[in-house]
């Protein structure tokens, strides 16, 4: 690797901050944000990359499954939830979730990952029995089932405290949780996307719930829509106040805001340069979080690949039948082949690694699929 060089004179301590491994502050972060050379962010996020993993790129064989699309937020972000009676609503009995489960690819799948909307009539049983029907079904799949927003919404509704609801779907097969519902935790922002949501407190807290009980989880920023830098530093560091707290966090996951057919259309998409330093950020103020996602699916497989070399050491998974961005306006494919994400890793010099949801490799010969445990 070159040696580092910056045409901001501002960086230099900073640099000499993230190569001494000194923990970064709010206001290097806003920094990090603000400068004009972003190379010299992608170097620094690069060290910090290829020092805690080298090579190594991680993907998943995965399959989503969003049991219902029904939702009451009806959050501007959105457009995947509908109310109940609109048009293209839809609601998974429990055998159509597991053909969906089931139907479709060649790959052994090792991980489902399950969100939907926020229903107003489905009764928690039927998420227990979901669940413990996948389970049944596919021992060896890891279930990665149900944000936080949604774990309080099902709290809600069933009467029960957030700890038993855990526990209840825990003892059921949930092996883990998806990051989503974080969006921005500023009250501000959340007014104007998602109001109807748990505030930033609310999801931090069921966060640290699922994770005093072992349930592991991800985390996600919802960015380029009406937050600013601030608001995004402020995320970042709750996050991994949260993390020092817990250590229960896994992957963070920036997400890139996709107006299409949300009311909130009229803002503009964001561009490879957001896409780009935020991975970059991410990975430099996150130094308790032990990976850092590039969502293909979100940000596409091109800016993905490249984010492989700007602190990004995961391009998630195969995916197969992605809807929320792709309501959403995402032109990307609704799935890509093992070999495929391979092969994008390849190109991008890196080794790729299939991993499970826990990040314990995967091998897999012609009859068989093995995790390292
Ligand atoms: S973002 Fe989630 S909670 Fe909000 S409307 Fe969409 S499905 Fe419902």
């Amino acid at each position: 690797m070159h040696a580092f060089q910056t045409d901001d004179s501002r960086l230099h301590t900073f640099a000499y901050k993230v190569l001494a491994r000194e923990r970064l502050t709010a206001s290097d972060a806003l920094l990090l944000y603000r400068t004009g050379d972003i190379l010299a962010v992608g170097w620094l996020a690069n060290h910090v990359r290829e020092s805690m993993h080298g090579d190594k790129t991680y993907f998943n064989v995965n399959r989503h499954i969003n049991p219902t699309n029904v939702c009451v937020a009806a959050c501007r972000l959105c457009a995947f939830g509908r109310k109940k009676d609109a048009p293209g609503a839809y609601t998974m009995a429990l055998e159509e979730a597991f053909e969906t489960a089931a139907s479709g690819y060649s790959d052994v799948v090792t991980e489902f990952h399950i969100v939907g909307g926020l229903h107003p009539d489905l009764p928690f049983q039927y998420f227990l029995d979901l669940i413990a029907g996948l389970k049944e079904r596919f021992p060896q799949v890891h279930l990665k089932a149900f944000t936080m927003v949604e774990i309080a919404y099902l709290a809600r509704r069933a009467k029960l405290s957030t700890e038993d609801t855990l526990r209840q779907l825990k003892a059921a097969g949930v092996d883990s949780l998806p990051g989503g519902g974080a969006e921005i935790f500023a009250d501000r922002v959340r007014h104007i996307i998602c109001d109807h949501k748990i505030d930033g407190d609310q999801w931090l807290e069921t966060a640290r719930l699922a994770h005093q009980m072992g349930l592991k989880s991800n985390a996600t920023m919802l960015y380029g829509h009406v937050e600013n830098d601030e608001d995004r530093v402020d995320h970042l560091m709750k996050l991994r106040n949260l993390q020092d707290e817990t250590g229960g966090f896994q992957t963070f996951i920036p997400l890139a805001f996709h107006p299409d057919n949300t009311p909130l259309q009229h803002l503009p998409k964001t561009t490879g340069m957001t896409d780009i330093r935020q991975i970059a950020v991410s990975r430099l103020v996150l130094d308790n979080f032990p990976h850092i996602k590039a969502y293909w699916q979100m940000m596409t497989a091109k800016i993905a690949q490249i984010a492989l070399r700007f602190g990004a050491d995961d391009i998630d998974g195969t995916v197969i039948e992605e809807k929320i961005y792709h309501d959403a306006g995402a032109t990307t494919p609704q799935g890509m082949r093992r070999e495929e994400l391979i092969r994008l890793i390849g190109e991008a010099g890196r080794e790729p690694i299939e991993r499970d949801t826990l990040y314990r490799p995967v091998t897999r010969t012609e009859t068989s699929v093995t995790v390292a445990v």
